[in-house]
């Protein structure tokens, strides 16, 4: 057999299959898989939470640690779902009742040490290796979670281990107090505006991001964000001093599961036709009747996603002869400004409240676009299912959104490569130029069905995401 290119343990809080509560388990359980297609091994460390507990019963133990931030810790190694996990159990930490962040009365009080455990332990795997011997070439921090992972590298040692952090979304800091410092196992001397301190206090984030060999955001024009206040969120400072050190790499999507060639009413790229079956069932499931192009929204209704948007510029694509399909949970001012144009345009507009993956599939299928106004996008999903399944994505300009679609402009459509329709900035009029040029391309038979098709072949799955992280962990490896 061949021998592996290089060996990389990956540390985050979540994983596929194993406990998902946002993108970054996506990204964390793909990558072991598409990575193993391009000959390398990685291994996957996260906590044991109470659901996860039952699994251990098939694993068996790396290494054991008697003081782990409280109490006792060991590392279980197993395979689960074709990947090789590593489960952090630390009963004192993770063996609770409710979420992996929070509990009834919110955020877990303990968080900092629940997740400087899981650094110092990734840290402790490339330090000393595992019981059999494995050893990573590179360790792979994931957000704030794992932030702490590449500063107990830097303190304690690293073994000849390179690290590498991924931001996948810059909001979320990690902050805990200064107070915390020595308990958390930093070296006091390192309490300064240049390493550890951050606006007096601790951030794990922080932390890695001043001390990771290489940093990677799940896009490259959120890469480029990120080094401004509009988007850093008080990193960007931080992240500008790295620019050298920081890479975009677009996330991809499981196109097993996301292809319109198994859905109930199939189709692809050179044949089309039964994807107004799917309408006309989407149509019937939201009681509308639109003569111009449906679109679909698919999305937590929040101010990041831009929803307050959509009331002011759908009258006019109503008039115009569009529609709108809604799905999605979030604020509650915004979940009632959604049921309020169900109730103005009887018809045309139609609302469900609520997360459900497998209407979002119908949606997808039986969609003539998919609208995605955010007002940042770290990288986005639901523009590239629109790609998939040619629901052409109407975006907002930015982040991953920026990268991933190809605007109708007349140069792109002269070269025969638009994908989607984009605008800049954020804000009603952008947005409603966006619209009317929608309704202008759906008018013209041709030249829809071509941006639909170009929209279908174009790559999304996880291949180029794998050979981009490849790449950067053959350079560090250099
Ligand atoms: P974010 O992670 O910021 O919410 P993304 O676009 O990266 O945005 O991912 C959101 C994911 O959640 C997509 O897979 C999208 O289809 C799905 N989703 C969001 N809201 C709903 C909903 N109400 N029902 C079903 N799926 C949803």
């Amino acid at each position: 057999m061949e021998t592996a290119r290089g060996r990389v343990l990956s540390v985050a809080s979540e994983c596929v299959p194993l406990l998902k509560t946002g993108g970054l388990a996506d990204v964390v359980g793909a990558l072991p898989g598409a990575l193993a297609a391009e000959g390398w091994e990685m291994r996957v460390l996260m906590p044991c939470y109470r659901p996860l507990k039952w699994r251990l019963e098939e694993m068996e133990e790396g290494f054991a640690e008697a003081d782990l931030f409280g109490g006792p810790g060991r590392v279980m190694a197993g395979e689960v779902a074709g990947r090789k996990m590593l489960l952090l159990d630390a009963p004192h930490l993770y063996d609770r009742e409710g979420g992996p962040y929070a509990g009834p009365d919110g955020d877990w009080g303990d968080n900092a040490q629940r997740f400087a455990a899981l650094s110092w332990i990734g840290a402790r795997i490339a330090r000393e290796g595992l019981g059999d011997g494995w050893r990573p070439d590179v360790v792979h921090a994931h957000d704030w979670q794992a932030g702490f992972t590449p500063a107990y590298m830097d303190y304690w040692g690293s073994g000849g281990a390179s690290s590498v952090l991924t931001v996948h979304n810059i909001a979320f800091q990690g902050w805990a107090p200064a107070s915390l410092l020595s308990a958390l196992r930093l070296p006091p001397q390192e309490f300064h505006p240049a390493a550890l301190e951050y606006y007096g206090g601790l951030s794990s984030l922080k932390a890695g991001l001043v001390s990771a060999d290489h940093i990677t955001t799940v896009s490259p024009t959120y890469a480029c964000e990120l080094m401004r206040p509009e988007f850093g969120m008080g990193l960007q400072g931080v992240i500008a001093q790295r620019a050298g050190q920081v890479t975009g790499i677009l996330n991809g999507v499981d196109t097993d599961i996301w292809s319109p060639e198994v859905e109930e009413r199939p189709y692809n790229a050179a044949s089309l036709k039964a994807k107004a079956e799917n309408r006309a069932v989407l149509s019937g499931a939201f009681k509308l009747s639109v003569p111009g192009p449906l679109a679909i929204l698919v999305s937590r209704l929040t101010y990041q996603k831009g929803i307050d948007l959509i009331p002011e510029v759908l009258p006019d694509f109503i008039a115009a002869g569009g529609g709108l399909a809604v799905l999605g949970t979030g604020d509650a001012p915004l979940e009632a400004a959604m049921r309020e144009l169900e109730v103005r345009f009887p018809g045309r507009v139609g609302v469900r409240i609520g997360y459900d993956e497998g209407l979002s599939h119908l949606m997808f299928a039986g969609g003539d676009a998919v609208l995605v106004p955010s007002r940042f996008e770290p990288c986005g999903l639901t523009q590239m299912y629109g790609l998939r399944y040619g629901a052409v994505p109407v975006v907002a300009l930015t982040g991953g959104l920026a990268d991933t679609i190809i605007n109708a402009n007349p140069a792109a459509m002269a070269a025969g490569c638009a994908t989607g329709l984009t605008f800049h900035p954020t804000e009603p009029p952008a947005f409603a130029e966006a619209l009317r040029r929608l309704i202008h391309l759906h008018a013209d038979p041709a030249a829809w069905e071509t941006v639909q098709r170009n929209a279908m072949r174009h790559p999304v799955g996880w291949e180029t995401s794998a050979a981009a992280y490849a790449a950067l962990y053959r350079e560090l490896m250099a």
